[in-house]
Protein backbone atom coordinates (compact mmCIF):
# COMPACT_ATOMS: atom_id res chain seq x y z
CA UNK A 1 0.00 0.00 0.00
CA UNK A 2 1.55 3.39 -1.15
CA UNK A 3 0.72 6.90 -2.65
CA UNK A 4 2.87 5.64 -5.87
CA UNK A 5 0.22 2.92 -6.22
CA UNK A 6 -2.68 4.58 -5.39
CA UNK A 7 -1.94 6.99 -7.83
CA UNK A 8 -0.99 4.39 -11.08
CA UNK A 9 -4.32 2.95 -10.19
CA UNK A 10 -6.02 6.18 -10.82
CA UNK A 11 -3.90 6.67 -14.08
CA UNK A 12 -4.85 2.93 -15.20
CA UNK A 13 -8.16 4.20 -15.22
CA UNK A 14 -8.25 7.66 -16.23
CA UNK A 15 -5.05 8.25 -18.05
CA UNK A 16 -6.04 12.24 -18.34
CA UNK A 17 -6.73 12.85 -14.51
CA UNK A 18 -4.86 15.51 -12.81
CA UNK A 19 -3.91 13.35 -9.50
CA UNK A 20 -1.89 16.27 -7.90
CA UNK A 21 -5.21 16.95 -5.58
CA UNK A 22 -5.05 13.54 -4.34
CA UNK A 23 -1.15 13.96 -3.51
CA UNK A 24 -2.00 16.62 -1.86
CA UNK A 25 -5.05 15.05 0.20
CA UNK A 26 -2.64 12.18 1.31
CA UNK A 27 -0.32 14.60 2.32
CA UNK A 28 -2.78 16.39 4.46
CA UNK A 29 -4.06 12.96 5.42
CA UNK A 30 -0.82 11.98 6.88
CA UNK A 31 -0.12 15.55 8.93
CA UNK A 32 -3.75 15.69 10.28
CA UNK A 33 -3.45 11.45 11.51
CA UNK A 34 0.54 12.12 12.65
CA UNK A 35 1.08 9.93 15.75
CA UNK A 36 -2.35 8.04 15.53
CA UNK A 37 -1.84 4.20 15.53
CA UNK A 38 -4.39 1.83 14.34
CA UNK A 39 -5.66 -1.66 16.78
CA UNK A 40 -3.73 -3.37 14.15
CA UNK A 41 -0.44 -1.04 15.33
CA UNK A 42 -0.04 0.15 12.02
CA UNK A 43 0.14 3.68 10.84
CA UNK A 44 -3.38 5.29 10.90
CA UNK A 45 -2.74 6.69 6.92
CA UNK A 46 -2.67 3.03 5.99
CA UNK A 47 -6.30 3.06 6.76
CA UNK A 48 -7.08 5.82 4.90
CA UNK A 49 -4.78 4.98 1.71
CA UNK A 50 -6.19 1.34 1.91
CA UNK A 51 -9.77 2.88 1.44
CA UNK A 52 -9.05 5.61 -1.00
CA UNK A 53 -7.07 2.58 -2.81
CA UNK A 54 -10.24 0.25 -2.87
CA UNK A 55 -12.41 3.46 -4.77
CA UNK A 56 -9.31 3.60 -7.16
CA UNK A 57 -9.76 -0.04 -8.28
CA UNK A 58 -13.57 0.45 -8.49
CA UNK A 59 -12.77 3.29 -11.32
CA UNK A 60 -13.47 6.24 -9.35
CA UNK A 61 -12.20 9.08 -10.02
CA UNK A 62 -9.95 11.61 -8.00
CA UNK A 63 -13.13 13.28 -6.04
CA UNK A 64 -14.51 10.31 -4.43
CA UNK A 65 -11.12 8.87 -4.13
CA UNK A 66 -9.80 12.40 -2.21
CA UNK A 67 -12.82 11.90 0.03
CA UNK A 68 -11.91 8.35 0.57
CA UNK A 69 -8.37 9.97 1.69
CA UNK A 70 -10.13 12.04 4.22
CA UNK A 71 -13.04 10.57 5.12
CA UNK A 72 -11.52 10.46 9.28
CA UNK A 73 -10.03 13.78 9.15
CA UNK A 74 -12.70 15.85 11.08
CA UNK A 75 -14.05 12.69 13.37
CA UNK A 76 -10.67 11.25 14.49
CA UNK A 77 -7.74 14.53 14.57
CA UNK A 78 -8.03 17.95 15.16
CA UNK A 79 -8.74 19.18 11.68
CA UNK A 80 -12.08 20.24 11.21
CA UNK A 81 -14.68 19.88 8.15
CA UNK A 82 -13.90 23.71 7.44
CA UNK A 83 -10.21 22.84 6.88
CA UNK A 84 -11.07 19.93 4.13
CA UNK A 85 -13.62 22.39 2.73
CA UNK A 86 -10.95 25.35 2.40
CA UNK A 87 -8.25 23.18 0.58
CA UNK A 88 -10.47 20.69 -1.18
CA UNK A 89 -13.64 22.50 -1.88
CA UNK A 90 -17.25 22.11 -1.09
CA UNK A 91 -17.82 18.67 -3.23
CA UNK A 92 -15.28 17.06 -1.37
CA UNK A 93 -16.09 18.55 1.77
CA UNK A 94 -19.89 17.11 1.91
CA UNK A 95 -18.60 14.01 1.13
CA UNK A 96 -16.60 13.71 3.93
CA UNK A 97 -19.71 15.06 6.44
CA UNK A 98 -21.87 12.44 5.12
CA UNK A 99 -19.31 10.05 6.31
CA UNK A 100 -18.62 11.71 9.48
CA UNK A 101 -22.79 11.54 10.27
CA UNK A 102 -22.90 7.90 9.58
CA UNK A 103 -20.40 7.24 12.14
CA UNK A 104 -21.81 9.00 15.10
CA UNK A 105 -24.32 5.54 16.12
CA UNK A 106 -25.66 6.41 19.63
CA UNK A 107 -27.61 3.70 20.25
CA UNK A 108 -27.41 -0.49 21.18
CA UNK A 109 -29.19 -3.27 19.53
CA UNK A 110 -32.10 -3.05 18.14
CA UNK A 111 -32.27 0.57 18.29
CA UNK A 112 -28.90 0.70 17.09
CA UNK A 113 -30.11 -1.41 13.76
CA UNK A 114 -32.50 0.91 13.12
CA UNK A 115 -30.34 4.43 13.42
CA UNK A 116 -27.73 2.99 11.38
CA UNK A 117 -29.86 1.64 8.56
CA UNK A 118 -31.73 4.96 8.59
CA UNK A 119 -28.79 7.12 8.09
CA UNK A 120 -27.72 4.94 5.85
CA UNK A 121 -30.23 5.38 3.34
CA UNK A 122 -30.60 9.60 4.44
CA UNK A 123 -27.08 9.47 3.25
CA UNK A 124 -27.57 7.43 0.11
CA UNK A 125 -30.73 9.88 -1.15
CA UNK A 126 -28.17 12.77 -0.31
CA UNK A 127 -25.48 11.83 -2.25
CA UNK A 128 -24.40 8.02 -3.22
CA UNK A 129 -20.79 8.64 -3.05
CA UNK A 130 -21.06 8.87 0.43
CA UNK A 131 -22.13 5.54 0.78
CA UNK A 132 -19.53 4.24 -1.48
CA UNK A 133 -17.04 5.43 0.39
CA UNK A 134 -18.04 4.15 3.17
CA UNK A 135 -18.11 0.69 1.59
CA UNK A 136 -14.95 1.02 1.27
CA UNK A 137 -14.16 2.18 4.41
CA UNK A 138 -15.90 -0.80 5.98
CA UNK A 139 -14.47 -2.75 3.84
CA UNK A 140 -10.96 -2.24 4.87
CA UNK A 141 -12.07 -2.13 8.47
CA UNK A 142 -13.20 -6.07 8.00
CA UNK A 143 -10.18 -6.64 6.55
CA UNK A 144 -8.12 -5.78 9.56
CA UNK A 145 -10.79 -7.00 12.24
CA UNK A 146 -8.52 -10.11 13.21
CA UNK A 147 -6.83 -6.70 15.46
CA UNK A 148 -10.07 -6.30 17.63
CA UNK A 149 -11.53 -8.04 20.69
CA UNK A 150 -13.63 -10.98 19.34
CA UNK A 151 -17.23 -9.67 20.99
CA UNK A 152 -16.44 -6.74 18.73
CA UNK A 153 -15.71 -8.85 15.43
CA UNK A 154 -18.81 -10.16 15.45
CA UNK A 155 -20.77 -7.10 15.48
CA UNK A 156 -18.94 -5.55 12.71
CA UNK A 157 -19.19 -8.66 10.72
CA UNK A 158 -22.85 -9.18 11.47
CA UNK A 159 -23.83 -5.25 10.48
CA UNK A 160 -21.98 -6.00 7.36
CA UNK A 161 -24.11 -8.68 6.44
CA UNK A 162 -27.46 -7.36 7.56
CA UNK A 163 -26.81 -3.40 6.59
CA UNK A 164 -24.22 -3.01 4.12
CA UNK A 165 -24.69 -6.07 2.15
CA UNK A 166 -28.26 -5.50 1.30
CA UNK A 167 -27.55 -2.00 -0.02
CA UNK A 168 -24.96 -3.25 -2.17
CA UNK A 169 -26.49 -5.66 -4.02
CA UNK A 170 -29.87 -3.07 -4.57
CA UNK A 171 -27.34 -0.79 -5.81
CA UNK A 172 -25.85 -3.92 -7.69
CA UNK A 173 -22.11 -3.46 -6.44
CA UNK A 174 -21.26 -7.07 -7.46
CA UNK A 175 -17.96 -6.81 -6.83
CA UNK A 176 -18.06 -4.89 -3.24
CA UNK A 177 -21.00 -6.78 -2.31
CA UNK A 178 -18.84 -10.09 -2.51
CA UNK A 179 -16.17 -9.04 -0.95
CA UNK A 180 -17.74 -7.41 1.96
CA UNK A 181 -20.10 -10.94 2.40
CA UNK A 182 -16.82 -12.93 1.89
CA UNK A 183 -14.67 -10.72 5.13
CA UNK A 184 -17.21 -10.55 7.25
CA UNK A 185 -18.65 -14.33 6.58
CA UNK A 186 -15.66 -15.67 8.49
CA UNK A 187 -16.60 -14.10 11.97
CA UNK A 188 -20.18 -13.85 11.87
CA UNK A 189 -20.08 -17.74 11.30
CA UNK A 190 -16.63 -18.80 12.01
CA UNK A 191 -17.94 -22.58 11.72
CA UNK A 192 -19.86 -22.47 8.80
CA UNK A 193 -17.12 -20.58 7.01
CA UNK A 194 -14.81 -23.23 7.70
CA UNK A 195 -16.80 -25.89 6.39
CA UNK A 196 -17.73 -23.92 3.31
CA UNK A 197 -14.06 -23.12 2.42
CA UNK A 198 -13.38 -26.83 3.73
CA UNK A 199 -15.83 -27.93 0.54
CA UNK A 200 -14.36 -25.49 -2.17
CA UNK A 201 -10.72 -26.19 -1.23
CA UNK A 202 -11.73 -29.84 -2.07
CA UNK A 203 -14.46 -29.07 -5.13
CA UNK A 204 -12.41 -26.52 -7.38
CA UNK A 205 -9.26 -28.37 -7.72
CA UNK A 206 -11.40 -31.24 -9.32
CA UNK A 207 -12.96 -29.02 -11.56
CA UNK A 208 -10.25 -26.80 -12.80
CA UNK A 209 -9.31 -29.41 -14.93
CA UNK A 210 -12.21 -30.27 -16.63
CA UNK A 211 -12.94 -26.47 -17.03
CA UNK A 212 -9.41 -25.67 -18.80
CA UNK A 213 -10.28 -28.34 -21.20
CA UNK A 214 -13.97 -27.21 -21.77
CA UNK A 215 -12.44 -23.82 -22.18
CA UNK A 216 -10.41 -24.71 -24.73
CA UNK A 217 -12.92 -26.21 -26.74
CA UNK A 218 -14.89 -23.83 -26.51
CA UNK A 219 -12.05 -21.21 -27.79
CA UNK A 220 -11.10 -23.02 -30.94
CA UNK A 221 -15.08 -23.84 -31.99
CA UNK A 222 -15.68 -20.12 -31.20
CA UNK A 223 -12.58 -19.24 -34.01
CA UNK A 224 -14.08 -21.86 -35.61
CA UNK A 225 -17.66 -20.43 -36.57
CA UNK A 226 -15.79 -16.42 -36.62
CA UNK A 227 -17.56 -15.64 -33.38
CA UNK A 228 -15.46 -12.92 -31.56
CA UNK A 229 -14.95 -13.05 -27.98
CA UNK A 230 -12.78 -10.66 -25.53
CA UNK A 231 -12.22 -13.27 -22.89
CA UNK A 232 -13.30 -17.05 -21.50
CA UNK A 233 -12.22 -17.40 -17.85
CA UNK A 234 -13.21 -19.65 -15.05
CA UNK A 235 -14.41 -18.19 -12.01
CA UNK A 236 -14.64 -19.29 -8.53
CA UNK A 237 -17.98 -18.79 -6.37
CA UNK A 238 -17.69 -16.72 -3.55
CA UNK A 239 -17.67 -18.55 0.31
CA UNK A 240 -21.14 -16.61 1.37
CA UNK A 241 -22.94 -17.06 -1.88
CA UNK A 242 -21.84 -20.62 -2.10
CA UNK A 243 -22.90 -20.70 1.82
CA UNK A 244 -26.88 -19.29 1.48
CA UNK A 245 -27.14 -21.23 -1.84
CA UNK A 246 -25.77 -24.60 0.43
CA UNK A 247 -28.75 -23.55 2.91
CA UNK A 248 -31.58 -23.40 -0.21
CA UNK A 249 -30.51 -26.87 -1.12
CA UNK A 250 -30.40 -28.44 2.03
CA UNK A 251 -26.29 -28.22 2.44
CA UNK A 252 -26.29 -30.94 -0.20
CA UNK A 253 -22.89 -30.08 -2.48
CA UNK A 254 -23.96 -32.00 -5.35
CA UNK A 255 -26.81 -29.64 -6.33
CA UNK A 256 -24.79 -26.89 -6.76
CA UNK A 257 -23.35 -26.55 -10.28
CA UNK A 258 -21.67 -23.12 -10.23
CA UNK A 259 -19.32 -23.87 -7.72
CA UNK A 260 -16.76 -22.76 -10.32
CA UNK A 261 -18.43 -21.15 -14.19
CA UNK A 262 -16.90 -20.96 -17.06
CA UNK A 263 -17.19 -16.55 -18.10
CA UNK A 264 -17.38 -15.22 -21.89
CA UNK A 265 -17.08 -11.96 -22.81
CA UNK A 266 -18.15 -10.92 -25.66
CA UNK A 267 -18.81 -7.29 -27.58
CA UNK A 268 -22.40 -7.51 -28.17
CA UNK A 269 -25.99 -8.69 -27.61
CA UNK A 270 -25.68 -10.70 -30.73
CA UNK A 271 -22.50 -12.70 -29.73
CA UNK A 272 -23.99 -13.55 -26.62
CA UNK A 273 -26.74 -15.36 -28.06
CA UNK A 274 -24.36 -16.87 -31.02
CA UNK A 275 -22.12 -18.25 -28.17
CA UNK A 276 -24.69 -20.05 -26.11
CA UNK A 277 -25.74 -21.91 -29.83
CA UNK A 278 -22.31 -22.91 -29.33
CA UNK A 279 -21.96 -23.80 -26.27
CA UNK A 280 -24.98 -25.77 -26.35
CA UNK A 281 -23.92 -27.90 -29.35
CA UNK A 282 -20.86 -28.59 -27.40
CA UNK A 283 -22.61 -29.57 -24.89
CA UNK A 284 -26.45 -31.07 -23.72
CA UNK A 285 -27.92 -28.55 -21.65
CA UNK A 286 -29.67 -29.11 -18.39
CA UNK A 287 -33.83 -28.67 -18.58
CA UNK A 288 -34.81 -25.61 -17.18
CA UNK A 289 -30.89 -23.99 -16.33
CA UNK A 290 -30.90 -21.46 -19.44
CA UNK A 291 -31.51 -17.87 -17.70
CA UNK A 292 -32.17 -15.09 -20.12
CA UNK A 293 -31.40 -12.02 -18.06
CA UNK A 294 -30.59 -10.35 -20.94
CA UNK A 295 -33.89 -10.05 -22.06
CA UNK A 296 -35.21 -9.94 -18.46
CA UNK A 297 -32.58 -8.24 -16.25
CA UNK A 298 -32.57 -8.91 -12.91
CA UNK A 299 -33.98 -5.63 -10.48
CA UNK A 300 -30.38 -4.22 -9.48
CA UNK A 301 -29.72 -4.29 -13.12
CA UNK A 302 -27.53 -7.54 -13.30
CA UNK A 303 -27.66 -9.16 -17.05
CA UNK A 304 -26.28 -12.21 -18.64
CA UNK A 305 -26.86 -15.14 -20.35
CA UNK A 306 -26.89 -18.10 -17.77
CA UNK A 307 -26.81 -21.74 -19.13
CA UNK A 308 -25.89 -24.98 -17.12
CA UNK A 309 -24.44 -27.93 -19.60
CA UNK A 310 -23.14 -31.66 -18.81
CA UNK A 311 -19.91 -30.91 -19.60
CA UNK A 312 -17.03 -33.44 -20.03
CA UNK A 313 -15.99 -35.52 -18.00
CA UNK A 314 -18.99 -36.05 -16.92
CA UNK A 315 -19.04 -32.91 -14.97
CA UNK A 316 -21.90 -30.21 -14.77
CA UNK A 317 -20.70 -26.95 -15.69
CA UNK A 318 -22.67 -23.35 -15.77
CA UNK A 319 -21.83 -20.80 -18.76
CA UNK A 320 -21.91 -17.16 -18.00
CA UNK A 321 -22.25 -14.88 -21.10
CA UNK A 322 -22.32 -11.44 -21.22
CA UNK A 323 -21.12 -8.33 -22.94
CA UNK A 324 -18.21 -6.02 -21.37
CA UNK A 325 -20.68 -3.25 -20.16
CA UNK A 326 -22.84 -5.69 -18.83
CA UNK A 327 -19.83 -7.02 -16.84
CA UNK A 328 -18.82 -3.39 -15.49
CA UNK A 329 -22.79 -3.46 -14.71
CA UNK A 330 -22.60 -6.49 -12.25
CA UNK A 331 -19.03 -5.05 -10.70
CA UNK A 332 -19.88 -2.02 -10.32
CA UNK A 333 -23.44 -1.48 -10.48
CA UNK A 334 -24.46 2.33 -9.39
CA UNK A 335 -21.08 2.98 -9.34
CA UNK A 336 -20.55 2.74 -12.90
CA UNK A 337 -23.22 4.73 -13.60
CA UNK A 338 -22.22 7.65 -11.75
CA UNK A 339 -18.72 7.09 -13.32
CA UNK A 340 -20.13 6.89 -16.46
CA UNK A 341 -22.29 10.51 -16.35
CA UNK A 342 -19.98 12.31 -14.16
CA UNK A 343 -19.50 16.14 -15.64
CA UNK A 344 -22.45 15.58 -17.69
CA UNK A 345 -25.38 15.18 -16.02
CA UNK A 346 -23.76 15.41 -12.19
CA UNK A 347 -25.05 13.23 -9.10
CA UNK A 348 -28.94 14.78 -9.87
CA UNK A 349 -29.28 12.09 -12.87
CA UNK A 350 -28.72 9.26 -10.44
CA UNK A 351 -30.45 10.36 -7.68
CA UNK A 352 -33.34 9.99 -9.97
CA UNK A 353 -32.35 6.52 -10.35
CA UNK A 354 -32.37 5.33 -6.77
CA UNK A 355 -35.58 6.65 -6.36
CA UNK A 356 -36.29 3.91 -4.15
CA UNK A 357 -33.74 4.91 -2.10
CA UNK A 358 -35.51 7.95 -1.60
CA UNK A 359 -38.75 6.16 -0.92
CA UNK A 360 -37.28 4.34 1.96
CA UNK A 361 -35.28 7.12 3.30
CA UNK A 362 -38.66 9.27 3.47
CA UNK A 363 -40.54 6.25 5.12
CA UNK A 364 -37.59 5.57 7.67
CA UNK A 365 -37.74 8.96 8.62
CA UNK A 366 -41.28 9.21 9.16
CA UNK A 367 -40.69 5.77 12.04
CA UNK A 368 -37.67 6.52 13.43
CA UNK A 369 -38.99 8.40 16.42
CA UNK A 370 -42.23 5.24 16.94
CA UNK A 371 -41.04 2.73 18.82
CA UNK A 372 -43.42 -0.15 17.70
CA UNK A 373 -42.05 0.22 14.40
CA UNK A 374 -38.62 -0.81 15.04
CA UNK A 375 -39.28 -4.55 14.87
CA UNK A 376 -41.21 -4.16 11.94
CA UNK A 377 -38.72 -1.87 9.99
CA UNK A 378 -36.09 -4.87 9.72
CA UNK A 379 -38.20 -7.20 8.45
CA UNK A 380 -40.16 -4.80 5.98
CA UNK A 381 -36.71 -3.36 4.62
CA UNK A 382 -34.95 -6.92 4.90
CA UNK A 383 -37.61 -8.87 3.26
CA UNK A 384 -36.51 -9.39 -0.25
CA UNK A 385 -38.37 -7.42 -2.73
CA UNK A 386 -39.63 -7.55 -6.20
CA UNK A 387 -40.05 -5.19 -8.86
CA UNK A 388 -43.64 -4.77 -10.93
CA UNK A 389 -44.66 -2.76 -13.46
CA UNK A 390 -47.87 -0.28 -13.45
CA UNK A 391 -49.46 -0.66 -16.93
CA UNK A 392 -47.47 2.72 -18.22
CA UNK A 393 -44.58 0.81 -17.29
CA UNK A 394 -43.48 2.68 -14.04
CA UNK A 395 -41.84 0.58 -11.89
CA UNK A 396 -43.00 -0.15 -8.34
CA UNK A 397 -40.84 -1.61 -5.29
CA UNK A 398 -42.48 -4.19 -3.22
CA UNK A 399 -41.67 -6.98 -0.20
CA UNK A 400 -41.68 -9.71 -1.47
CA UNK A 401 -44.94 -11.53 -1.32
CA UNK A 402 -46.93 -7.93 -2.05
CA UNK A 403 -50.19 -9.02 -3.27
CA UNK A 404 -52.36 -6.22 -5.56
CA UNK A 405 -53.77 -4.75 -2.78
CA UNK A 406 -50.20 -3.40 -1.68
CA UNK A 407 -49.51 -2.48 -4.69
CA UNK A 408 -52.69 -0.69 -5.01
CA UNK A 409 -52.21 1.11 -2.06
CA UNK A 410 -48.43 2.00 -2.60
CA UNK A 411 -49.66 4.29 -5.44
CA UNK A 412 -52.63 5.96 -3.66
CA UNK A 413 -54.73 5.55 -0.48
CA UNK A 414 -57.71 5.99 -3.31
CA UNK A 415 -57.05 3.00 -5.52
CA UNK A 416 -56.24 1.10 -2.25
CA UNK A 417 -59.53 1.78 -0.39
CA UNK A 418 -61.80 1.56 -3.89
CA UNK A 419 -59.72 -1.66 -5.21
CA UNK A 420 -62.26 -3.63 -6.95
CA UNK A 421 -60.11 -6.21 -9.31
CA UNK A 422 -56.84 -6.68 -10.34
CA UNK A 423 -55.11 -7.93 -12.96
CA UNK A 424 -52.06 -9.29 -13.91
CA UNK A 425 -49.98 -9.36 -17.09
CA UNK A 426 -53.87 -9.29 -18.46
CA UNK A 427 -54.87 -12.20 -16.69
CA UNK A 428 -57.78 -11.47 -13.52
CA UNK A 429 -56.60 -12.77 -10.58
CA UNK A 430 -58.19 -12.44 -7.04
CA UNK A 431 -56.63 -9.96 -4.80
CA UNK A 432 -54.50 -12.05 -2.58
CA UNK A 433 -52.57 -13.27 -5.06
CA UNK A 434 -48.68 -13.25 -4.35
CA UNK A 435 -46.81 -10.62 -7.02
CA UNK A 436 -43.97 -11.86 -8.84
CA UNK A 437 -41.32 -9.90 -9.98
CA UNK A 438 -41.64 -8.83 -13.61
CA UNK A 439 -45.13 -8.70 -13.46
CA UNK A 440 -47.33 -5.95 -15.05
CA UNK A 441 -50.10 -5.03 -12.37
CA UNK A 442 -53.03 -3.18 -13.40
CA UNK A 443 -55.93 -2.38 -10.28
CA UNK A 444 -59.71 -1.90 -11.31
CA UNK A 445 -61.41 0.23 -8.76
CA UNK A 446 -65.66 0.73 -8.31
CA UNK A 447 -66.68 4.25 -7.61
CA UNK A 448 -69.18 2.92 -5.10
CA UNK A 449 -67.07 1.33 -3.07
CA UNK A 450 -67.16 2.94 0.43
CA UNK A 451 -63.79 1.53 1.53
CA UNK A 452 -61.69 -1.24 1.73
CA UNK A 453 -62.81 -4.55 2.84
CA UNK A 454 -60.96 -5.75 6.07
CA UNK A 455 -60.83 -9.38 5.02
CA UNK A 456 -57.68 -7.74 3.04
CA UNK A 457 -55.61 -7.52 6.58
CA UNK A 458 -55.42 -11.21 6.35
CA UNK A 459 -53.36 -10.96 3.41
CA UNK A 460 -51.49 -7.59 3.02
CA UNK A 461 -47.81 -7.19 3.22
CA UNK A 462 -46.72 -3.82 3.73
CA UNK A 463 -46.96 -1.57 6.29
CA UNK A 464 -48.55 1.06 4.40
CA UNK A 465 -51.81 -1.04 3.18
CA UNK A 466 -52.11 -2.40 6.65
CA UNK A 467 -52.47 1.16 8.06
CA UNK A 468 -54.67 2.15 5.85
CA UNK A 469 -57.12 -0.46 6.02
CA UNK A 470 -57.26 -0.52 9.66
CA UNK A 471 -57.77 3.11 10.23
CA UNK A 472 -60.50 2.98 7.90
CA UNK A 473 -62.03 -0.02 9.83
CA UNK A 474 -61.41 1.86 12.98
CA UNK A 475 -63.21 4.98 11.39
CA UNK A 476 -66.11 3.02 10.77
CA UNK A 477 -66.28 1.72 14.57
CA UNK A 478 -66.10 5.27 15.60
CA UNK A 479 -69.38 5.84 13.17
CA UNK A 480 -70.96 3.22 14.69
CA UNK A 481 -70.16 3.53 18.40
CA UNK A 482 -71.15 7.18 18.08
CA UNK A 483 -74.43 6.57 16.12
CA UNK A 484 -75.45 4.27 18.94
CA UNK A 485 -74.33 6.32 21.42
CA UNK A 486 -76.42 8.81 20.38
CA UNK A 487 -79.70 6.91 20.17
MN1 LIG B 1 -12.42 4.89 8.45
Amino acid sequence: MSIRKLISTIKKFHPEADTSMVELAYDFAKTAHAGQKRATGNEYINHSLATAQILAELKLSPTIIIAGLLHDVPEDTEYTLEDVKKNFGAEVASIVKGITKLSNIKYRGMDRYVENLRKMFVAMAEDIRVIIVKFADRLHNLNTLYALPANKQKRIAMESLEIYVPIANRLGIGELQSRLEDNAFKYAYPDEFMWVEQLIKKQVPIKTKTLNQMKTKLSNELKKESINFEEIYGRNKHYYSLFRKLLRFNRDISKIYDIVAIRVIVKNIADCYAVLGVVHNLWKPVKGRIKDYIAQPKPNGYQSLHTTVFGDNKEIVEFQIRTKKMHEQAEFGIAAHWEYKEGKNGPEKIKKEVAWVQDLAKWLKEVRDNESFLEGAKIDVFQNRIFVFTPQGEVIDLPDGATPVDFAYHIHTDLGNKCERAYINDQQISLDTRLKNGDVVQIVTAKKRKGPNPEWLKFVKTRTARQHIMNFRNKSWRNIISKFSKK
